[in-house]
């Protein structure tokens, strides 16, 4: 309930305008968003990768209305894997597809993220294609695939495990040993398409992670990216690696800003591999509400920030 309520309200256009430059909104936002600039976003990645922490940067941003609107959202990202080449980080990107103009064209779209991926692929860096709603997941999927078909391991996907058809996705991507960041899902799905209950995402999230790091898959060179702060899920990934012989050349554990830092640095001591996703930008709405959905006790803390 609590969830359903908070994944609607990511999507209300008038409350986005309205919370946006409200000062208490942004400063409870904060917590999970690395700031409103590129250069505050840099300060947060150099500090990450100071304590063996790789970034994921995400521009925050999601579907763009207009044309110039997608190109801007594009240009900034050239800017950002540049900066990350020029400063020697150890850093990446994350992307949506609606912010480069899915929901336009899908010249637009096509265009932008040739020009992105390109460049990543000049630079020697990797651009993640975030999975967004099930009303894109097939064109998310289909780009993808032209992307990796010219730019090989320079671009990456996302697979939600709460989806009914994430099986044969992932079957099909370790086919040509795609980089893949599997997650439970962050979107409001109907029982038609997604496990509604937690623990059958649970359950699939364990059977999608034997597949990614099945001796098949290694042998095709796919890629896991653990992303979870779950940590029955993160105990049994270390198990089966460990059980499997799996190097942490193949897999590494992802987790978003601001959640779980003892989980992060504690796996970095233990010698995992660790990216965490770092959105910055004033676009920060449902980015925020997402996260809220995620868990009811944000939501307490958020009412008893804003009332004192
Ligand atoms: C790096 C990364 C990238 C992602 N990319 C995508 C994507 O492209 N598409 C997509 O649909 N989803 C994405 N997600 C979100 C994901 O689908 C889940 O919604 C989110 O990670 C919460 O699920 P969980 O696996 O942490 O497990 P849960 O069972 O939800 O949570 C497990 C534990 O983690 C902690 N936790 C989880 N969420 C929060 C929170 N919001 N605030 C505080 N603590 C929390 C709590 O301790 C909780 O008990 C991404 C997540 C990560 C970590």
């Amino acid at each position: 309930m609590t969830r359903g309520f908070f994944l609607w309200l990511s999507n209300r256009r008038s409350l986005k305008r309205l919370t946006r430059d409200v000062p208490p909104f942004w400063k409870l936002a904060s917590r999970f968003v690395a700031g409103h600039t590129l250069d505050e976003a840099m300060d947060v990645v150099r500090s990450l990768n100071r304590e063996g922490i790789r970034v994921t940067l995400d521009h925050l941003g999601e579907n763009t209305t207009n044309p110039e609107e997608a190109v801007r959202a594009g240009e900034a990202y050239l800017e950002i894997l540049r900066r990350i080449h020029q400063e020697g980080l150890d850093a990446s990107i994350s992307l949506k597809l609606t912010q480069m103009g899915l929901d336009l064209s899908d010249r637009i779209v096509r265009d932008i993220m040739d020009r992105i991926v390109s460049l990543a692929y000049e630079l020697n860096n990797f651009v993640r294609i975030d999975m967004e709603s099930s009303a894109y997941t097939q064109k998310t999927l289909d780009l993808f695939y032209w992307l990796h078909g010219k730019y090989n391991d320079h671009v990456g996907i996302v697979i939600q495990a709460y989806l009914y058809r994430s099986e044969q996705d992932i079957r099909d991507l370790i086919e040509i040993g795609a980089n893949v960041r599997l997650c439970k899902g962050a979107y409001k799905e109907p029982p038609e398409i997604a496990f509604p209950k937690k623990r059958d995402v649970d359950e699939n999230y364990i059977r999608l992670l034997d597949l990614l790091l099945s001796p098949e898959a290694i042998e095709k060179g796919t890629f896991t990216a653990i992303a979870t702060h779950d940590e029955a899920l993160i105990q049994y990934a270390k198990d089966l690696a460990a059980k499997r012989n799996i190097s942490t050349d193949h897999f590494e554990f992802q987790m978003l800003y601001g959640i779980r830092n003892d989980l992060q640095r504690a796996l970095v001591r233990e010698g995992y591999g660790v990216r965490v996703y770092v959105p910055f930008g004033t676009e920060w709405y449902p980015y925020f509400m997402r996260r809220l959905a995620e868990r009811p006790a944000n939501v307490f803390f958020v009412l008893k920030n804003l009332f004192r």
